[in-house]
């Protein structure tokens, strides 16, 4: 998830690019074409994108009934935007959860990274960029919120340490279930945020009440397309789950027990008082790589499973027992939330 945003001097000028972590994503990674073999294409890692095209070539290759999960072994097939990750939808819903404000993938990378610092100030020291005590709360932007505040679990993390792993999990099965229901043509796109289902997900939205599902998804930009926010709620949903399957983001076992028998989540982290560095180092795509994983507790299969789920319009009922049972199982020994072992330095720690 998390913004660390890198300098680098070109052609005389100074460029900030947005490079944002926990899985990974790049905005500028073939933006605009797909192989383009730029310097910033090869530069940073694009995490989501690579899980989700995976996902997405995998639901396409089985499009019969859905038998969870999804199982997929090819995993050099990617079916790509032929113009760009710019024009897919779904990858631009994948890109809202760690840039719901759009500020990547356009000129306003350094907002966000001054908005990330002021974020993290604020989390780690409760004084804003202008030395005044704050706390971000629900007037924030969203930015903000889905970093370092109460809607962290749009990365599938614990808004705070201490926070109940079933409290996290309820979180998660909110969003899951409005973004399901918007993916699925279920809920209107005009409809306010004070209106959407589930009800339970309404109070985190009581200061944005009055934003539509469209201006949610898509506050500067979109698509023309009439699936496209549809297609974005689709990706907001691979991205929470994606994430999950981060060790920075929660600790898993993959044994079976008893309640969990594809095996369960350990323990939401949170990222208020994690290191952005050491949080990042896992997030890159060669430690994703590096992990083993079982086939029904896998980010490719899991996603290509949940866009399956949505192609065939699955009753939410099927969904919410595989995220439950499956994909964010909790057994009885979760323990309350925690930075794990992303923890901030005691001395020498960046704030
Ligand atoms: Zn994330």
């Amino acid at each position: 998830m998390l913004p660390n945003v890198r300098v680098a001097v070109l052609a005389g000028g100074l460029l900030l690019l947005g490079n944002t972590a926990a899985h990974e994503i790049n905005p500028l990674h073939e933006k605009y074409t797909q192989n383009s073999n730029t310097p910033f294409g090869r530069a940073f890692d694009a995490v989501h994108e690579e899980i989700t095209q995976l996902a997405r070539a995998c639901q396409l290759a089985h499009p019969g009934p859905v038998q969870a999960p999804l199982v997929c072994t090819d995993r050099n097939t990617r079916d790509q935007e032929a113009r760009g990750n710019k024009y897919d939808s779904l990858v631009r819903g994948v890109w809202w959860n760690d840039d719901p404000n759009q500020l990547l993938f356009a000129v306003r990378q350094g907002k966000f990274w001054a908005w990330m610092r002021d974020a993290r100030r604020i989390a780690t020291t409760n004084h804003n960029w202008k030395g005044k005590p704050a706390a971000i709360d629900g007037t924030y932007y969203m930015a903000y919120r889905s970093h370092y505040g109460d809607l962290q679990f749009l990365h599938a993390m614990a808004s705070r340490n201490g926070e109940p792993a079933r409290d996290t999990q309820q979180s998660i099965l909110l969003w899951a279930e409005f973004a399901y229901a918007v993916a699925t043509g279920r809920v209107d796109l005009e409809t306010k945020m004070d209106r959407v289902p589930p009800s339970d997900l309404q109070p985190y939205f009581r200061n944005q009440g009055g934003w539509t599902v469209n201006y949610l998804f898509a506050p500067r930009y979109r698509l023309k397309s009439a699936s496209h926010i549809r297609s974005m709620a689709a990706g907001s949903l691979l991205h929470m789950v994606q994430d999950s399957y981060s060790a920075a983001h929660a600790d898993r076992a993959f044994e079976a027990s008893d309640r969990c028998p594809t095996g369960s989540v350990l323990e939401f982290h949170s990222y208020t008082h994690q290191r952005p560095d050491l949080h990042q180092a896992v997030d890159r795509r060669t430690a994703w790589q590096a992990r083993t994983f079982t086939t029904a507790q896998d980010p490719v299969n899991v996603s290509a499973t949940l866009l399956a789920y949505i192609a065939q319009r699955a009753d939410w009922n099927v969904v919410r027992d595989y995220l439950q049972g499956t994909v964010f199982c909790i057994d009885e020994g979760a323990r309350e939330a925690g930075p794990g072992g992303f923890v901030v330095a005691t001395t020498g720690g960046r704030s």
